[in-house]
């Protein structure tokens, strides 16, 4: 008779159990010395091995032959288990017994003896199911079992479970299976099988599973047939499972490059229906956003990780500085991290990403930062940005306000405190600061600051050096008093003048070009 390979390949044993190590070493001792609780609780995602381990926990307080607290798996109690037959084992879905009256039975029973095991024992699947009634009667249960009884409740929504079943249970947490591991174990398989499985392919399959090894075996399955008895590689696997067509990374990405965060979010409203999962999502803008750095630096189509067509990776990488790049990395890296584990918000999370992707200005992280520098140097480059960045010549067709000749050498008290910001109506008015070239000169050992700079817009009033910056990171760092006193003594080196530097926002002006529009332009 066929079976299907996850069934086949169902772990036998508490080691077998893949991603699950802090569960399975508490349990394996707990078997070893007797310790034996009553009642537990597993919970976490599909397909990552609690029903497995109910089962196998089944056979191991039941096994007349433990070996190192693992079942034997060849003794009449491991093998009535494993077949179904013994009678003193009962896996019940509550998905389909909700009722309480399935639960009461259960209740009446416990009063006698085993029929044939040492304990009887009850796996309660997707017990989050239950009705609050059938929970009662559980719980009455679950506050004096009898010492031959174990209960095993598994659940994929551990918020669902009532805080009075959960102070009774013994709680083990599953995790999603990492990647790697799931594809560790299809290349097992595949061995066992005689199935030529080449590792990028098995790689492919791990994580569209999503954590769930089950999942894996039964997306290879699927794979075997479209094979032909040949090598199932990622191809054969992009295609039989829908993939080849997905144009989603290459849609997503062109919506980054116009900055367009209302078609990013309607596209990941798309995706969202169809059911696919988060956390490949955002897998596959890293192996797209790899792709990309990749091609920039010459790679060819042949090492492309992602599914996204060669041609069109390739156009795309051309819409985005390597630094953008790296940023977008970091972005989608961190909202995956977020993702795994138990985040209740997975598409918030996914939803600021995006947004993230499309405006640096709301990351803080320090390349988010060199992106947005560099998105400047490339608008200083063209003469898009604000002429007042520049040293203007003289007569230049430059700013609103032609900047009146400064008298470099006139020294001038610096008066004001730099915290104290510039009153507009009483003092002088701020003028464009027309030595920020000369100054960063004599910054030259500090490419860090003086790429800050670049990236202000500098103004003088009085003995006031004003640096101007929507960036809060910039901001911070400008007015560190060590790096202030650094700005001052270069502007003095400069032009001779004595400076308090004080650090602001953006310069509040009619038409100005302001850093968001030298992006948006960019
Ligand atoms: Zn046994």
């Amino acid at each position: 008779m066929y079976k299907a390979l996850y069934r086949k390949y169902r772990p036998q044993t508490f080691s077998d159990v893949i991603g699950q190590d802090h569960v399975r070493t508490v349990l394996k001792r707990q078997c070893e010395t007797g310790r034996i609780s009553h009642a537990y609780l597993f919970c976490g995602t599909r397909g990552t091995g609690k029903t497995t381990s109910a089962k196998i926990l089944a056979k191991a307080v039941n096994c007349l032959d433990l070996q190192n607290g693992e079942p034997c798996g060849k003794c009449s109690a491991c093998l009535s288990i494993e077949n179904g037959t013994a009678t003193d084992v009962l896996e019940l879905d509550a998905a389909s017994n909700n009722k309480v009256d399935d639960i009461r039975s259960i209740c009446d029973e416990l009063i006698y003896p085993p029929a044939s095991l040492k304990r009887r024992v009850y796996i309660i699947d997707e017990v989050h199911m239950l009705t609050a009634s059938a929970y009662n009667a559980l719980l009455k249960t679950l506050e004096e079992p009898p010492e031959h009884v174990v209960f095993v409740l598994a659940t994929t929504e551990l918020n669902k479970i009532p805080p009075t079943i959960l102070s009774r249970c013994q709680r083990f947490e599953f995790r999603r299976v990492p990647a790697r591991d799931i594809a560790e174990r299809l290349m097992y398989v595949s061995r066992s099988e005689n199935l030529m499985l080449d590792f990028e392919a098995a790689m492919l399959i791990s994580r569209l599973a999503d954590g769930s090894v089950r999942d894996g075996l039964s997306l290879l399955e699927s794979c075997v047939e479209a094979a032909n008895g040949g090598v199932i590689d990622k191809g054969i696997v992009a295609s039989q499972l829908g993939l080849a067509e997905d144009r989603t990374m290459v849609k997503l990405f062109k919506a980054v490059a116009s900055r367009d965060i209302l078609a990013c979010l309607s596209l990941l409203d798309e995706y969202y229906a169809s059911a696919k999962s988060l956390t490949v999502l955002l897998d596959d803008m890293l192996a797209a956003v790899r792709d990309m750095l990749y091609v920039k630096q010459g790679g060819k189509a042949e090492g492309l990780m992602s599914n996204s067509d060669a041609a069109e990776i390739k156009e795309l990488a051309s819409s985005f500085e390597n630094d953008r790049l790296a940023y977008f990395a970091s972005v989608a890296e961190e909202a995956r991290n977020r993702l795994v584990g138990y985040a209740m918000n997975k598409r918030l999370i996914t939803e600021l990403a995006l947004v993230k992707l499309c405006d640096a200005r709301f990351s803080d992280s320090p390349q988010a930062l060199a992106a947005r520098v560099t998105a400047l140097e490339k608008a200083l480059a063209s003469g898009s940005a604000s002429q007042s960045v520049k040293p203007a010549p003289a007569p230049a067709p430059a700013p609103a306000k032609p900047a009146p000749q400064e008298t470099p050498h006139k020294k001038e008290p610096a008066e004001k405190s730099p915290e104290t910001p510039p009153a507009r109506a009483a003092e002088p008015e701020e003028k464009p600061f027309e030595f920020v070239s000369e100054l960063c000169e004599h910054l030259s050992n500090r490419s860090d600051i003086r790429k800050l700079i670049e990236s202000s817009e500098l103004g003088v009033q009085g003995g006031l050096l004003i640096i101007h910056s929507n960036n809060p990171f910039a901001q911070s760092i400008l007015s560190d008093v060590a790096n202030a006193e650094q700005i001052g003594a270069a502007a003095r080196a400069a032009t001779g003048r004595d400076y308090a530097v004080t650090v602001t926002g953006p310069r509040v002006r009619e038409s100005a070009p302001s850093l968001v529009n030298e992006l948006q332009e960019e």
